[in-house]
């Protein structure tokens, strides 16, 4: 079909999207409706990482929705709990909420710790959040998120978000009063340009919560399900967080979140908290078949192993085009530019021909890798030979 042809003036304007409308997906690569290939490093934001259409993910999907579909959230369900038990199992927390987006988790998180704050700290409810800090698109979330614009654009903010600067601890402790209920940050700021929390800072803020009875939060909607090549990016600072989120990858590419916490910030009462999607049995089973692939042995080793190499090739394009290094954590990889030319580089990637490259920019001097997590080192040698032709082109 010719893009003409397609009614995209039914969709409501958001955003400048490319004339192209994907058709198919396998693994690293995309298809468009002329036909057209495209190595995938964006794996729609870090969201699929199993690639397209996983075939354990799509068994998941299709004998559950054989089976059941929703029998209601107020009900359990035999994959919500399957799904549940793997989360605590894999990680430090002992409880699950599932949602159905990052900022409906985020969301989440920020009630349970004012929940809280009401309970056990005489009504403090003040979160100390990040500069540059990216939590979602709901009101609440926005206002925690430290992204330049965002006090703005839909104002007023929802008040109790003071920011603080990430790596920067001094200027944390100095935010904190009795109104303090809880810290929250990403583990590696994602939207922010691929910035990572350093472990000092990590293990700084975990002291500081202790001392002063806060609660430290990770938003690990980016960061989580072995995208870092950890099961989750604390586990990288050898601190343990009161409370998580999930996102992106849990879902492997359907809507699925998760708020995670330690049993004795559990608090929410009967009411407190719900959505119509929590804990959706086809959801939830493709969920559980994505954990179970990222906790099969030997696959986080491989994401690591992977990191790797994508850093030494990302090392090696900086220092034969005099850019500014690269960094990141895993498979979540930034490549410094030095220069703006981050969005023309998108722009003719994906472009290219007769295959396109799709890579993402979240700051126009930075492009950010986020491809499947078992992608092969041939497609990373591939998008790396791509990347290297539109630099000398640009050069
Ligand atoms: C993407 C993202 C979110 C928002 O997730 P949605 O599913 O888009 O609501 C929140 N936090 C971080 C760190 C993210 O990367």
């Amino acid at each position: 079909m010719a893009f003409a042809e397609y009614p995209v003036q039914s969709l409501m304007y958001i955003t400048n999207r490319p004339e192209l409308v994907f058709t198919e997906g396998k693994g690293s690569w995309l298809t468009d409706h002329n036909g057209k290939r495209y190595l995938d490093f964006v794996q729609g934001w870090a969201v699929n990482c199993l690639g397209h259409s996983n075939q354990g993910m799509i068994d998941a999907l299709v004998a559950q929705s054989q089976k059941l579909f929703n029998p209601s959230p107020a009900f359990y369900n035999e994959p919500m709990l399957k799904l549940a038990k793997q989360l605590t199992d894999a990680s430090c927390f002992d409880k699950v909420f599932f949602a159905n987006s990052g900022a409906e988790a985020n969301e989440g998180a920020i009630k349970l710790a004012r929940k809280w704050g009401r309970k056990h700290k005489h009504g403090a409810f003040e979160i100390i959040t990040m500069d540059h800090s990216f939590h979602g698109r709901t009101l609440a979330t926005m206002s925690a998120s430290g992204k330049a614009g965002w006090d703005t654009i839909f104002a007023p903010q929802v008040p109790g978000f003071p920011k603080a600067g990430l790596n920067d601890l001094a200027s944390v402790e100095k935010l904190i009063t009795d109104k303090t209920v809880a810290i929250m940050l990403e583990p590696v700021q994602g939207e922010g340009g691929v910035i990572p929390a350093s472990r000092e800072f990590m293990q700084g803020l975990r002291k500081l919560a202790d001392q002063h009875k806060l609660l430290l939060i990770v938003d690990e909607v980016q960061t989580g399900c072995g995208r870092c090549g950890t099961m989750f990016a604390y586990q990288l600072s050898g601190v343990e967080p009161d409370i998580m989120t999930l996102g992106k990858g849990i879902g492997g590419g359907v809507p699925l979140a998760a708020l995670m916490c330690k049993a004795e910030v559990a608090s929410f009462e009967a009411g407190d908290q719900g959505g119509t999607y929590n804990g959706n049995p086809v959801m939830t089973a493709v969920g559980s078949a994505v954990i179970s692939q990222l906790t099969a042995p030997g696959f986080l080793p491989s994401v690591v192993e992977k990191g790797a190499y994508l850093r030494e090739q990302l090392l090696a394009l900086s220092s034969e085009f005099g850019l500014g290094g690269e960094r990141g954590e895993g498979l979540l990889r930034a490549l410094v530019l030095n220069k703006d030319i981050g969005p023309q580089l998108v722009e003719e990637a994906r472009d290219m021909q007769p295959e396109g490259l799709l890579l993402n920019s979240p700051r126009p001097n930075l492009l950010r890798f986020m491809p499947a997590l078992n992608v092969t080192i041939g497609e990373i040698d591939q998008m790396i030979g791509m990347l290297r032709t539109l630099l000398k082109k640009l050069a």
